[in-house]
């Protein structure tokens, strides 16, 4: 199972499924927007799909996809330092 991460301006990395607001400080990322807007959310995604479905390869810089086994906790928010 992929899930689709988008950066926030603070540099949260949140997990996109139906809002394009990061969950800890409520910014916007214009990948998320985009992400969801291309409906290309799906347990396959890749940044080719993402792509290939109308996500601007210049927002794909803020776009991260991580693969967990099936049935694994997916994390909400991913916070670098
Ligand atoms: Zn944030």
């Amino acid at each position: 199972m992929r899930n689709v991460y988008a950066r926030c301006m603070d540099g949260h990395f949140y997990l996109v499924n139906d809002s394009a607001h990061c969950p800890i400080d409520g910014s916007p990322a214009d990948a998320a927007t985009a992400v969801i807007e291309s409906g290309d959310i799906r347990a396959d995604v890749t940044l080719g799909t993402l792509l290939e479905a109308g996500v601007a390869a210049r927002l794909l810089v803020d776009v991260m996809i991580v693969e967990r086994p099936d049935g694994s906790d997916v994390a909400e928010v991913l916070q670098p330092r």
